[in-house]
């Protein structure tokens, strides 16, 4: 089955680490209120900024979220070494991925889908 061409720079709403289907995201509670995102079945935290503009915030919403809001353990981690991230090109009412080759057609408009997956052994003492 091929797809239309027209629908081909919408893509399917799967987790980058696993490829499983992500859900859309949706409000996570943490201690300090809450973010949202969601949490993939493989262990990875993903987290949504609907502007593209806030993303260090959604970064640290699920990188603290996936260190069980450790702290201080968050910032002890080093990227690429105790954690990959991630980040897609997501547009929200759609609830698509859109491809990041290219430049996103404009009048798509899309928001930033951050996911962190922590390996597991960065999480023990
Ligand atoms: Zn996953």
């Amino acid at each position: 089955m091929k797809e239309r061409e027209d629908k081909s720079v919408l893509t399917e709403p799967r987790c980058p680490f696993c490829h499983e289907f992500f859900e859309r995201p949706h409000n996570v509670t943490t201690d300090l209120g809450f973010f949202q995102g969601g949490i993939c079945p493989c262990g990875a935290v993903y987290a949504c900024d609907p502007t593209g503009r806030n993303l260090g915030e959604a970064f640290v919403d699920a990188l603290t979220y996936a260190c069980k809001e450790d702290w201080s353990l968050a910032w002890g981690l080093v990227p690429d070494e105790d954690y990959s991230q991630n980040v897609l090109n997501y547009n929200r009412r759609m609830h698509r991925v859109l491809p990041k080759r290219g430049r996103a057609n404009d009048r798509v408009p899309s928001g930033k889908l951050i996911f962190i997956k922590v390996r597991e052994g960065a999480l023990r003492g």
